[in-house]
């Protein structure tokens, strides 16, 4: 077991009773206060931890690392250490703020690097590179293909065969807090007429995770299921925004593209995977029989907890979907394996995107076009409207943890408000 991991520890912070972030959890993130230069911190409780003043300051000492790493505006040159120097600095930060260390708490150097997230700017965390997103869920294909090709044949023939991908935008993700005016362009409202331009009537957002890579392999190697673990650094929260009436006008032959493309929200604080491996649990069973090289041994999907909540203006919260990431028909190992089985390089800082994750009840699905169902099962708001895509005003929030008798481990939100159209 990994030691960070030991659901005994507790830290000499205090953690408000439910939080998404005991002594187990330690994840990344980026920020600013008051208009300093980013820096790279973690998080217990509501406390957020500036790890540059901390290496500065000789506090902590971790072999492979400088104060430069944390003075960054991402997290990649930390990434760039790979797993076990990152492995090392989780464990240095569990045994620097544990309950064990009693000299830490009264230490007034590192005081000096504790703030409350009150007081701090989250930012980007990730300079993301290359942005694929799966589409790894069979219950969320199977509900597109009964909407929009024929409910006899819903998967593709290729669907059980091959963990479906499309390289994304990396420009445009943004992170939770940002908001985002409704997108333009080519919809088809009435079959028989021309397109027209227009703002999109079908906004929608898709539940998803992420996961950040580590350097992968050099362009012409693969890598492997059992290997594909050690590539990754942790995930996020992921809302891949979508246009369903641009997406269904421009997406054959080639796929999505400015459906897609005009926004895509992460959570702020990346959950390393270490910290998630108590919550490993077995994939679904998978028939027919994957090819050799998507075959895997172990537990590789993960039980995370998810939910949506959509938010009008002027009114309170509606969670309209709970889900689980362990729904996933395709898990991340067979993924990363195969976007390179071809010999296709990842890099430091790529994101990969899960795909909707929809369970097989309708209070489950990952989308308003699946929860209302295309339009004809509204769902009912606090404030008596109706809901079939998302409308200006309107915020959309994410949330995701690991919970079992003795911890949770969170990744607390991702969120963003739809403005009227520029
Ligand atoms: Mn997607």
């Amino acid at each position: 077991m990994i030691a960070a991991n030991n659901p005994s520890l507790r830290s000499w912070i205090s953690v408000p009773e439910g939080s998404d972030f005991p002594i187990q959890n330690l994840p990344f993130g980026v920020f600013t206060k008051s208009g300093s230069t980013a820096r790279v911190g973690t998080r217990i409780g509501d406390t957020v931890i500036d790890l540059s003043i901390l290496t500065a300051s000789g506090q902590l000492e971790v072999a492979g690392f400088t104060a430069e790493d944390f003075s960054q505006e991402c997290l990649n040159p930390m990434m760039k250490k790979g797993k076990e120097a990152t492995r090392r600095l989780r464990q240095a930060l569990s045994d620097l703020f544990s309950t064990e260390n009693h000299a830490a708490a009264s230490n007034e150097s590192i005081q000096k690097a504790l703030f409350s997230v009150n007081e701090v700017d989250m930012c980007m965390p990730v300079q993301i590179g290359d942005y694929t997103d799966f589409y790894s869920s069979k219950e969320h294909a199977t509900n597109v293909g009964i909407m929009f090709r024929d409910p006899a044949n819903a998967l593709l023939p290729n669907w059980l065969w091959i963990p479906v991908g499309y390289h994304g935008r990396s420009s445009s993700v943004i992170i939770s807090g940002q908001d985002i005016h409704r997108p333009k362009g080519q919809i088809k409202p009435d079959d028989n007429e021309p397109p027209i331009f227009a703002a999109s009537r079908q906004v929608d957002f898709e539940l998803e995770m992420g996961f950040i890579t580590y350097d992968g392999k050099p362009l012409g190697d693969s890598i492997s299921t059992n290997e594909a673990e050690d590539f990754i650094f942790g995930m996020c929260l992921f809302n891949d925004w979508s246009a369903r009436d641009i997406q269904k006008w421009e997406y054959v032959p080639l796929g999505p593209f400015l459906a897609k493309n005009f926004a895509s929200s992460i959570s702020c604080w990346i959950v390393t995977l270490d910290a998630l491996q108590p919550f490993a649990v077995e994939s679904p069973e998978q028939d027919p029989a994957v090819l050799s090289y998507l075959t895997f041994e172990g537990k590789k999907s993960y039980d995370i907890q998810l939910e949506v909540g959509l938010t009008p203006e002027n009114t309170t919260e509606k969670i309209i979907s709970n889900s689980n990431f362990k729904y996933m028909y395709w898990n991340m190992s067979q993924q990363l394996a195969h976007h390179t089985v071809n010999g296709c390089n990842v890099r430091c800082g790529d994101l990969m995107g899960s795909g909707t994750i929809s369970g097989s009840t309708p209070d489950s699905f990952g989308s308003m076009l699946e929860l209302a169902w295309k339009g004809t099962k509204p769902l009912l708001m606090n404030d008596g409207t109706e809901r079939r895509f998302i409308q200006d005003g309107d915020t959309v929030t994410m949330r995701g943890y690991c919970q079992n008798n003795d911890v949770r481990i969170g990744f607390g939100e991702v969120k963003a408000k739809i403005l009227p159209s520029k």
